[in-house]
């Protein structure tokens, strides 16, 4: 029996996981396609640098595949792309699962794009050392960014352009944060004057999607205060009290919202203004020098902007001819996994799903696309034989 995977995420590598822990008479073979130099997707170049603890499930992937050497190899360096690329390894392999996740990501629908603003994708891959984002250019003096969405990874953004010099060393020493990312932040924190990073959300707090981790890390920052201005909320602490009636998490996030209100008077050298009911309709200039946004009152505003990032989500990018499915943003599969039309195909994690979800949304979802293949593989009684070809040298833990 032999499954080929795409991808080397947590999408992959849960699923592996949980496709190992069904009881297989002989071990499968399995074969792990991963186009970058090194492995584990999102977990190395997506979770924040100052996430470590999240980062560490890479060390479980890693004593999987070692834990498995004789019949689980992975490929790095390995493309494998193009509409024929599947056929190709259907005809070699029993299975092929895609766990590729969300390679592309959304921009404002703005006619003016210009050139010192990105999407927050680019810029995370930037300061995780993404090999292909190394000479992204930023710049030189960027005091006033801003950033659009409230998910978690604008609140990671935020975050990471916000610690002080001494919060950023240690990051870089231990390799987590790209040195070219660490100089340019370095650089930016030594710019005289108080650094601003304006978060800016269309809608109000009940409906923002960031977490309370991630916004009480904006609050425990060194040397950054993290304001909100009242007006910009749908109501006082006490009507969103009343609102957040049924909501344990948006409740309990009351609190962040009122030292936010209410921010340590000692001055900081940065601040992160987090805008809600601000919705930005495009930026001024190009490059742009700021960013428009109307209110609720439907009165507007420029704030200035040296940079621009767009948080505003991702896509899952087909390159295989495969369905997607316009509700999800995932590959359409039949709910359990299955690619529709395209059988023994699989898929998992955000290819599946679509681009939401923390790492630990992978485990049900994975166990569960884990299950389909098992079930459709144990049916079956011949398997390939044909000669798999030579990938090269599988990479070594
Ligand atoms: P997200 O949670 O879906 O947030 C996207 C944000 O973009 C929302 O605030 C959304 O506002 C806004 N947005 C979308 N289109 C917009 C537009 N045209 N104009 C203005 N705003 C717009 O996405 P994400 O932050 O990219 O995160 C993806 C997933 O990864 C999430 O599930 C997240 O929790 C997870 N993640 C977790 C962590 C962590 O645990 N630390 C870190 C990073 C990512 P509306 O709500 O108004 O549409």
């Amino acid at each position: 029996m032999r499954v080929a995977v795409l991808g080397s995420g947590p999408g992959a590598m849960y699923t592996i996981k949980y496709f190992l822990k069904h009881h297989i008479t002989s071990p499968p073979l399995i074969h792990i396609f991963e186009k970058l130099h090194k492995p584990f997707g999102l977990v190395r170049y997506g979770v924040a640098p100052d996430h470590s603890e999240v980062k560490e499930v890479a060390n479980e992937f890693a004593s999987l595949v070692r834990d498995h050497s004789t019949n689980m190899r992975l490929y790095a360096d390995n493309e494998l792309i193009g509409k024929g690329s599947i056929d190709r390894l259907r005809r070699v392999y029993d299975a092929v699962l895609i766990a590729t996740g969300a390679q592309g990501a959304k921009r404002m629908p703005f006619s003016n794009l210009p050139s010192n603003t990105m999407s927050a994708r680019d810029f995370v891959l930037w300061y995780n050392g993404h090999p292909d984002f190394v000479s992204l250019t930023l710049p030189e003096k960027a005091r006033h960014i801003s950033v659009v969405g409230h998910g978690n990874v604008a609140l990671d953004v935020a975050r990471i352009l916000s610690k002080s010099p001494s919060e950023l060393e240690p990051l870089v020493t231990s390799g987590l944060l790209a040195q070219p990312a660490y100089e340019w932040l370095l650089s930016r924190q030594r710019l005289s004057g108080v650094k601003i990073v304006n978060v800016i959300g269309r809608r109000g707090y009940m409906e923002a999607a960031f977490t309370n981790k991630e916004f009480r890390e904006l609050t425990t920052l060194d040397d950054a205060s993290c304001v909100i201005d009242e007006h910009e909320l749908e109501g006082s602490l006490s009507d969103l009290q009343q609102r957040c009636t049924g909501s344990r998490g948006k409740s309990r996030g009351l609190s962040i919202i009122a030292k936010c209100l209410n921010p340590e008077a000692e001055r900081k050298s940065n601040i992160i203004r987090l805008r809600f009911n601000s919705r930005p309709t495009g930026y001024i200039g190009s490059p742009a020098s700021g960013l428009e946004i109307e209110h609720r009152d439907k009165s507007n505003e420029i704030v200035s902007c040296d940079l621009g990032i767009e948080s505003i989500g991702f896509k899952v990018q087909d390159e295989w001819g495969l369905p997607i499915d316009p509700l999800t943003g995932g590959i359409q599969h039949d709910g359990k996994g299955r690619v529709m039309g395209f059988p023994h195909v699989y898929v998992a994690g955000w290819a599946k799903r679509g681009p939401k979800g923390v790492i630990a949304a992978n485990i049900p979802c994975c166990a569960e696309t884990a299950d389909a293949i098992f079930y459709d593989l144990s049916s079956q009684s011949d398997f390939k034989t044909t000669e798999v070809p030579n990938w090269g040298n599988p990479y070594s833990f």
